[in-house]
């Protein structure tokens, strides 16, 4: 490996850790510094998020800590990574812990330094915050399964939807046992009844992947495998890797994608109804929801619609939904009643009759 020189102090490992730090570009998610607020029912918890090391025997062809690119490397001790969290928490900087690693030795010794640090905060700290914690591939299940005791939320990245997409970018990634072991990983959830499920991530904009492909993708790991949350990273290249000229992904494909992401999740839709343009990706110059409903509503009674009904309308929410059932038991709505209630823009008053 190139450039390895781990005599570095823990600030310094602090600032090369949160320029590394792999970021899932989620609007829920907002940068500062080594800090990420993420929001949990509206409300903005800041996250202490750290690569352990940015060593790493692999060579995924997007990414900064790939083994032959020349790089400054470190390595936190355990012990440094506890007390960093611990002096942060104290402050009350930060309210939760996310850590990763690039794989410096075996996966095991890897995934058992991740499982040290969680349990050293649970066991000796008595923390009860916030812990999300990610597989190491490669790592025996046993280390795995104990993270879970410790843990609120784990994650593995499986980085492209199928095996004939992670090839061009990790080689040396096996899909079909990423795969199996996020399904695992579901299951050691369920028995340990993980707060804050299972979630991974997908790189978007490095091959030729679509949003169609994406977005069906996750929808079968949502239904099929019951993971709680996808993340969608947009590709970056990164300077001397064998990506640095490609262009980097638009933000508002993101945007989408994590727009439809919700509608799939939350709404009920599947992903063959939205609609995309002839390169299989979601239009860029509408949300989703308005999309599908300028090709398929027609206007939706406001006063007879059922709840599934409602929430197909752009701008109408389970909230404004729920508040619609109510105010119907009570009287027939006008659309003065819907203005009342805060429905008002045109986006969503052109899908509705009185
Ligand atoms: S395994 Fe992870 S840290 Fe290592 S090169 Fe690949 S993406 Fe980067």
């Amino acid at each position: 490996m190139v450039g390895i020189k781990t005599d570095v102090s823990v600030e310094e490992k602090l600032k090369l850790s949160s320029q590394l730090v792999s970021v899932e570009q989620c609007p829920d998610l907002l940068p500062e510094d080594f800090i990420y607020h993420t929001k949990n029912r509206g409300r903005a918890v800041p996250i202490f998020k750290i690569l352990v090391s940015n060593i790493c025997y692999n060579d995924c062809l997007y990414c900064a800590n790939r083994s032959t690119r020349n790089c400054k490397r470190y390595k936190f001790r355990v012990a440094e990574v506890v007390n960093v969290f611990m002096e942060l928490y104290s402050q009350g900087k930060v309210s939760g812990i996310f850590l990763s690693s690039g794989i410096h030795n075996r996966p095991d010794r890897v995934q058992a330094e991740i499982l040290k640090v969680v349990e050293i905060l649970r066991k000796k700290y008595r923390y009860s915050g916030y812990i999300h914690s990610k597989v190491i591939p490669g790592s025996d299940p046993e280390i795995v399964r104990a993270l879970f005791e410790f843990s609120d939320r784990v994650s593995i990245n499986l980085e492209a939807p199928g095996e004939r997409y992670i090839r061009k970018i990790a080689p040396h990634k096996d899909f079909l046992k990423l795969y199996t072991r996020l399904k695992q990983l579901v299951q050691f959830s369920k028995k340990y009844n993980l707060n804050s499920g299972i979630t991974t991530q997908l790189i978007v904009g490095i091959g030729d992947e679509d949003d169609r492909t994406l977005l069906s993708f996750a929808h079968r790991l949502y239904t099929q495998i019951g993971i709680r949350r996808m993340y969608y990273s947009g590709f970056q290249p990164v300077e001397a890797t064998p990506l640095e000229g490609k262009s980097r992904c638009r933000k508002l494909r993101i945007l989408r994608l994590y727009q439809a992401d919700y509608l799939i999740r939350m709404y009920g839709f599947s992903p063959q109804e939205f609609a995309y343009d002839d390169s299989g990706n979601l239009l860029l110059s509408k949300d989703p929801k308005l999309a599908w409903a300028e090709k398929n509503l027609i206007k939706v009674n406001i006063n007879n619609a059922r709840f599934e009904e409602l929430i197909r309308i752009p701008g109408i929410g389970h909230n404004s939904a729920r508040e619609i059932l109510l105010l119907r038991k009570k009287k027939r709505i006008k659309l003065s009643d819907l203005k009342n209630l805060g429905i008002n823009r045109y986006q969503t008053l052109k899908f509705i009759q009185t």
